[in-house]
């Protein structure tokens, strides 16, 4: 089934997600929606929160090369490490049409459980590692708006301190 996806401005969007501490019958049909509804939308991942579910479980389609989609689930996922910094443009379903350039790891590893309970490891580079970030974000009730404006924040200060140290040097 296609689920409704949320859109910006709706507060479920900010709702931080809550462990899936059972894998039941009802959270086997949300991935399995969630999977269809992301691919009908041409979507690279979907998180829980975007469908209105509080659970922490996002889905992804791995399959980066235009070949058959090959969709995974992610379910609890946590990050284990990242490594290195790109910034790349990106979407959001919830955000029709905006595409911003956002910073990145460029590698991460995360832990996870997949359908079956299992624990997984999840090594993702580029664009996987990109979109992995993103659905983690969301689950977070983090949305990628609010990425930009942590940059523009930084660099904002930045420029502040460089400001400071100009005027305590004269
Ligand atoms: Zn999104």
């Amino acid at each position: 089934m296609i689920l409704q996806i949320v859109k910006y401005p709706d507060p479920v969007l900010k709702k931080k997600a809550e462990p899936v501490d059972k894998i039941s019958k009802e959270v086997f049909t949300l991935a399995d929606d969630m999977i269809e509804t992301m691919l009908s939308n041409d979507g690279l991942g979907l998180a829980a929160t975007q469908v209105s579910s509080p659970l922490r479980l996002f889905v992804i389609n791995i399959s980066l090369d235009g070949d058959a989609p090959k969709p995974m689930v992610v379910i609890n996922p946590r990050i284990i490490s990242q490594e290195g910094l790109e910034v790349h443009e990106e979407g959001c379903l919830s955000f029709p049409e905006l595409y911003l350039n956002i910073e990145r790891p460029q590698k991460v590893r995360i832990h996870a459980k997949d359908l079956y309970n299992e624990n997984a490891i999840l090594d993702a580079t580029g664009l996987l590692a990109r979109a992995v970030m993103h659905e983690i974000d969301h689950l977070d009730g983090i949305l990628f708006i609010e990425r930009v404006a942590k940059i523009a924040q930084e660099e904002q200060e930045k420029i502040l301190k460089y400001l400071e140290t100009l005027s305590q040097n004269k």
